[in-house]
């Protein structure tokens, strides 16, 4: 078989496994990429069956939805988005797919939404833990609505992942206290509310969306506000070219680690089941490390 031909099989199957219908009995809940997945699965457990539309190993920015996945969102019970225009598809696709009974919910609706200079919203509230633990809220409520008996589980469950959420928001806060320096460089505009809750500076290369090119002149005030401000460490993410960040390593001469968006996990990392709070310690680690903390 060519590469072609096997790529093509593999989409294939890959749709096959994501057409699955719900277990009998079980609340199908569709979200839209990984956080809002990751949330609903720890608030449904074993109540519901949760599919991510953004399938692991693509990046949350660069998604389109198909056909198939229309079909999946018409049968959904309840379609959790982040909102803030993460997903600028998802008007679309709810007046194509979603039924009169869907329960949808923008898990964000309701936070305080920051403008990006001339960039319009920046979603990415999910990597504040506490505004994550308010999305976890968002989304209690939506299953309830959905699905009144289950309301003692949906109660239990979003309170116990709150408080790790709690926990973890008293880790970056804790880890965050005492640093030699508090610039973060990093490659897309993504960590403005994390930098934000534990008064860091984000200085980004690129905008809102990771392929969005800077111009050589943007580039280069970046490398100049790196060199100024004493910058040690270039913060790269996983899942888009790291050769932008790369050639500012070299420019500037820093190390490069990685801090991740968690805007989609690999396949890898969904076989393994590895967690939001997981992917959170590991940047918290990351920027103790870049930005030599105590
Ligand atoms: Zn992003």
């Amino acid at each position: 078989m060519n590469r072609a031909a096997h790529l093509l099989l593999g989409a294939l199957i890959l749709a096959g496994c994501r057409q699955t219908p719900a277990p009998e009995g079980k609340l199908l809940v569709v979200a839209s990429f990984y956080p809002m997945y990751e949330f609903v699965r720890q608030v449904a457990a074993d109540r519901a069956q949760v599919i991510s539309l953004v399938p692991p190993g693509v990046h949350g920015h660069d998604w389109e939805p198909t056909p198939q996945d229309v079909a999946q969102v018409r049968r959904a019970r309840v379609f959790v988005y982040n909102g803030a225009g993460f997903e600028p598809w998802v008007d679309k696709l709810l007046s194509e797919g979603a039924a009169s009974s869907t329960v949808v919910v923008a898990a964000s609706a309701g936070l305080a939404v920051a403008r990006a200079g001339g960039e319009g919203m920046d979603p990415h509230v999910w990597l504040d833990p506490l505004l994550a633990r308010r999305e976890v809220d968002a989304i209690r409520d939506a299953l309830e609505r959905s699905d009144p008996a289950g309301k003692p589980a949906y109660a239990a469950n979003a309170s116990a992942y709150g408080e790790k959420l709690a926990a973890l928001d008293a880790r970056f806060d804790a880890g965050l206290r005492d640093c030699a320096r508090r610039d973060v460089v990093v490659s897309h505009a993504a960590f403005g509310y994390l930098t934000r809750r534990y008064r860091l500076t984000q200085i980004a290369v690129t905008g809102l969306a990771p392929q969005a090119e800077p111009s050589p002149a943007t580039l280069a005030a970046i490398v100049r506000t790196a060199r100024e401000r004493q910058v040690t460490a270039i913060f790269l993410e996983p899942l888009v070219s790291p050769r932008l960040a790369e050639t500012l390593a070299r420019e500037v001469g820093v190390r490069l680690l990685t801090l991740n968006p968690v805007e989609g996990v690999t396949k890898q990392e969904a076989t393994d089941g590895v967690g939001y709070i997981e992917l959170m310690g590991k940047n918290l680690e990351s920027l103790r490390e870049g930005l030599g903390c105590r």
